[in-house]
């Protein structure tokens, strides 16, 4: 087992009951194997993994109370069903917990099973430690996890199987591992699928982890599909009818569906947007599959359905996706478009053809299969993802916790395609500007980068890219990077390379820095001294004595203007908004001050250690809220369970989650934040104030409003007990006349 998953170690015999269930189960695998197994070979091979794992596994049980090798079997039919891999990868799917938890060496497995099912196994064996690990160890771990990537894929994939198991059997586990599994599912896992092409496991990841994060949400969208499913089914067919007809009429062999949307990402667009489920309009899109006739290329036979379809409904021209001349990254080809449906409503078509649903459905596996098929053995979409991996694998410099970030970036973003002055295309990321194109380039190019040409007009090198857009760089000798360039690329390697030349510059700009101010104070006649910092760091934005010597050395910033730093009142800087803050905010409470409020959370814990509300999410009771501890103060700091930052520390750091409850008999404030937003008018805000504090006797901490062009928006600080005085609030700002929302901070 893995030991993320630890099963109840009890030795129990295995019951007839059981033996029934496991070789059920068995059949089930050989029959799924039909696909894959030609030789008697195969089918040896398979029995012998089969019967080697079973008793290496003998009496264990999962959480569940299953037999232990009811796990590997399914892995195994997940790997040759849902992936579409072959006879070696269901041997070491079979075995793969086995050296991790069993006496078994790999040694063993190779002397029974060859050297090349043994080097899965192992790199399977490997990988389980990383997601126990600690600290940055799991980061460091899971690079070394990707660097298996380059040796085979499969492992990488085998992996992704296991995981998907273990979230489809997750409800065993207690919470506390549940949120530590989801968010490295969510986290890399899910990212990962998608970048190996698989979709289909990708979103079933996705919708496994809201369920577990997020169970009432997940439970509202369900039924809410469920309920409007009659009238969608009713607009696909009227839909449909007419392409149906045309398309036969022109003698294609085709399939058409209308799919709706995953809930995952149902729930994230209402997240994105803020909107209620009523609002999201593309619950579904219509997919159409065609297999091809051999004499016609595929492509042109996208374009002709395409132009089929446009007969009938009208298309929106901006809404064209053409992943059929320009694959995907990671291989998904189709051609997208958005039309205009009965009802005024757009409706969206996917055009592929079976090959293409195929590579779309299995990704990485499908796409060796009719790889090996065609004689093109030109380097691909994932060869060159590969390649990427690898370099970013290979820089040095970074941490891996910063890798493990950056890597994530790599996987997640929607990609765009430009073109060199030559005509060569480049795929890079959404958001990528001119000066990360440079950087994809070469390092010495994006070094030197001065301004780009982008179809032949000058621009600036921090301009966003498109597109389609041509991109010549235009380099200068005496250009280098600067630290501010950072804010304005989107690509890991940008970053990274940006960072190694500024870290080996920082130093000198810092000697430099030191010579200038040096010389600009003998002007002066003032001696350096601390008083003479503590005028000119806020002056110059800057936290530490290094931060401005190295700004000052790279001329980033002058000392034009310093003698009127060095004459001014430190504390003169004039506020953009007006604040509030009151004198005795906790006069209910009886003058407890901030410290206290933020201790004392209550929990289950029965030696009750310290606690801290974490300043990301602020939960309040009411609020479902989990524990995170924090190495270094020692200290529980309590998340919602909603929070991104908690999911990216469970993800990185999964061993120090754990799970905390709210007492009901201390009765404490906590400081919770709103955001408001409404037309400005004459005492407005003093009514707000009043119906908080006066109507509601409620303590405001806090004030942040500003005031333009007739509207105010802000954010209000307010003490309260638990999350239904937290609504009261809010219900009550939101009737206020003039109030256009008054909510809690996301975060
Ligand atoms: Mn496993």
């Amino acid at each position: 087992m893995d030991r993320n998953y630890p099963a109840v170690i009890e030795t129990m015999e295995y019951t007839p009951e059981d033996e029934i269930l496991i070789s059920g189960q068995f059949e089930k695998l050989l029959d799924s194997c039909n696909k894959v197994a030609t030789t008697e070979d195969d089918w040896d091979i398979i029995r012998r993994a089969f019967f080697l794992a079973k008793e290496a596994h003998k009496g264990v049980r999962r959480r569940s109370g299953e037999p232990y090798i009811t796990h590997p079997l399914a892995v195994a039919r997940i790997v040759v069903d849902e992936i579409g891999l072959g006879v070696k990868s269901v041997v070491a799917s079979l075995l793969h917990d086995v050296v991790e938890d069993t006496s078994y060496t790999v040694e063993e497995i190779e002397a029974m099973f060859g050297p090349k099912i043994a080097s899965m196994v192992d790199g399977l064996t490997k990988m389980a430690g990383v997601f126990t690990a600690d600290t940055s160890e799991q980061a460091e771990n899971f690079r070394k996890m990707l660097l298996t990537l380059s040796d085979d894929v499969r492992v990488i994939l085998i992996k992704i199987a296991d995981r998907l198991h273990n979230m489809r059997t997750l409800g065993s586990m207690p919470p506390a591992k549940q949120i530590k599994i989801t968010s490295e599912t969510i986290f890399l896992f899910a990212p990962l699928a998608y970048r190996l092409g698989l979709y289909t496991i990708k979103t079933e990841l996705e919708d496994l982890s809201l369920k577990y994060r997020f169970p009432e949400q997940y439970k509202e969208i369900k039924q809410k599909l469920q309920h409007t499913e009659v009238s969608r089914s009713k607009f696909i067919d009227t839909f449909n009818e007419p392409i149906r007809q045309r398309l036969k009429e022109s003698g294609i062999d085709f399939d058409i569906s209308g799919r709706v949307k995953s809930i995952y990402s149902i729930w994230s667009k209402m997240q994105r947007k803020q909107i209620p489920f009523e609002e999201v309009y593309d619950l579904f899109a219509i997919r159409i599959i065609f297999r091809p006739s051999p004499l016609i290329p595929e492509k042109s036979q996208c374009w002709h359905i395409y132009s089929l379809i446009t007969d009938i409904y009208k298309p929106k021209p901006d809404r064209i996706r053409d992943w059929v001349n320009i694959p995907k990254a990671n291989g998904y080809e189709a051609l997208h478009a958005t039309v205009m449906g009965p009802q005024g409503m757009w409706v969206e078509v996917q055009i592929r053809s079976e090959r293409m649903e195929d590579v779309a459905e299995k990704g990485f596996a499908a796409h060796w299969k009719y790889k090996q098929d065609s004689i093109s053995k030109d380097e691909d979409e994932f060869d060159k993802w590969l390649k990427k991996v690898r370099e970013a694998l290979n820089s040095p410099t970074e941490n891996a916790v910063d890798f493990l970030d950056n890597f994530r970036t790599t996987l997640y973003t929607t990609e765009i395609v430009v073109f060199t002055p030559k005509g060569e295309s480049r795929k890079m990321p959404m958001g990528a500007t001119a000066l990360d194109f440079a950087y994809d380039i070469h390092t010495n190019v994006g070094n030197k980068a001065i301004g780009a040409k982008i179809n032949h007009k000058i621009e600036s090198i921090f301009t966003p890219i498109m597109s389609g857009d041509q991109i010549e760089i235009i380099t200068s000798d005496n250009s280098h990077p600067k630290p501010e360039w950072i804010e304005h690329v989107a690509t890991a390697k940008a970053r990274q390379s940006i960072k190694n030349y500024l870290k080996k510059d920082r130093q000198n700009n810092i000697e430099r820095g030191k010579e200038i101010l040096e010389e600009k104070m003998k002007e002066y006649g003032v001696p350096i001294s601390a008083r003479v910092f503590r005028k000119v760091l806020p002056a110059y934005e800057s936290r530490t004595k290094d931060e401005f010597y190295s700004k000052l050395g790279a001329g980033l910033i002058d000392l034009d203007g310093i003698g009127k730093v060095l004459r001014e009142n430190a504390a003169s800087k004039t506020l953009k908004f007006w604040t509030i803050q009151l004198a005795n905010p906790l006069k209910i409470f009886g003058g407890g001050d901030k410290k206290k409020t933020q201790r004392n959370i209550p929990t289950v814990s029965a030696d009750e250690p310290e606690f801290t509300i974490a300043p990301c999410c602020s939960p309040i009771p009411g609020d479902t809220v989990i524990g995170y501890k924090d190495p270094e103060s020692g200290k529980i700091d309590v998340h919602k369970t909603s929070c991104d930052e908690l999911t990216r520390l469970a993800s990185q750091h999964g061993d120090r989650i754990t799970s905390v409850k709210w007492s009901s008999h201390k009765a404490m404030s906590y400081l919770s934040v709103l955001e408001i937003r409404g037309i400005d008018r004459v005492g407005i805000l003093l009514e707000i104030t009043q119906v908080i504090t006066g109507e509601l006797n409620i303590n405001i901490r806090e004030m942040h409003i500003q005031s333009h062009d007739g509207i105010f928006e802000g954010e209000i600080s307010v003490y309260v007990m638990n999350i239904d005085d937290l609504n009261m609030v809010i219900d009550k700002v939101a009737k206020v006349k003039g109030v256009e929302y008054a909510r809690r901070r996301k975060r």
